[in-house]
């Protein structure tokens, strides 16, 4: 599979694990997990794991892949890339061994920036001070509406360069999201069959809070059947913000 990635953000994606259990409402229509099952099906070598049909499915199930440690060392032009998009590191089946061992191909690439995201930010949190933490990796936690900002307050105290938030897909507003000690928040709707809507008043409390707070908003998309069915404007404007340790700013 390509290394090279659509996602707005990111310009590859590497995967040292691959797949995961759905934990919590923004992991109902997970691409990744149709995905997997796909890659299955056409013998992909990395997604032969089952993983248990009531969380997870068909080729998702976690995997740890050591073989893949060695290809960030291959690239030479640096590059930013979003780590696990097929899964989460932070998953408790992923030994912490091997999380450290992640952690250790990163700062020996000093050339590329990391984006790491997780779920799993309870864990994240009691791992965190076991990580040696590289200025190159940037650590978000993934938050779809009210119900899981704790997953921010557990990655306020990690001692990431970057602090970010994904709230994508967004599924309802964050009246009560507090920026401090983050740098960067992305916004977006789903996208794939079944996508729910997201409102354009949500998207605007979190860019007005972004604003008030001198933190990056990126607005990845509005989402619908398609990735790219809704555009990308709010309220006439592209939002295109990244942290200030990448644009130079
Ligand atoms: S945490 Fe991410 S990869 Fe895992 S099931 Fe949820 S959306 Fe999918």
């Amino acid at each position: 599979m390509s290394d090279s990635s659509p996602i707005e953000w990111t310009e590859a994606t590497w995967n040292p694990t691959t797949g995961c259990d759905r934990i919590s409402k923004g992991c109902d229509n997970c691409y990744a997990l149709t995905l997997s099952k796909r890659l299955k099906a056409m013998g992909a070598a990395k997604y032969q794991t089952d993983g248990d049909p009531r969380t997870s499915g068909p080729g998702f199930g976690v995997a740890i892949h050591p073989d893949a440690l060695e290809l960030p060392y291959r690239w030479r032009r640096p590059r930013v890339v979003f780590v696990n998009s097929m899964s989460d590191l932070f998953h408790a089946k992923v030994p912490i061994g091997f999380v450290r061992d992640v952690f250790t191909v990163m700062r020996e690439t000093p050339q590329h920036t990391y984006q790491v995201l997780t779920k799993r930010s309870a864990r994240l949190r009691r791992m965190a001070e076991r990580l040696d933490w590289p200025s190159n990796v940037w650590m978000g936690v993934s938050v779809e509406d009210e119900s899981q900002l704790a997953r921010v307050d557990d990655l306020r105290e990690v001692g990431a360069a970057v602090r970010f938030i994904s709230a994508e897909p967004l599924l309802g507003p964050l009246p009560s999201l507090e920026l401090e000690a983050i740098h960067w928040v992305i916004t977006g709707g789903e996208s794939g069959p079944g996508a729910r809507p997201c409102d354009p008043h949500w998207v605007r409390g979190i860019r007005d809070a972004c604003a008030a707070g001198g933190v990056a908003f990126f607005h990845k998309q509005w989402g619908g059947r398609h990735p790219k069915a809704g555009g990308r404007e709010l309220d006439g404007q592209v939002h295109n913000e990244m942290p200030a340790v990448l644009s130079g700013v």
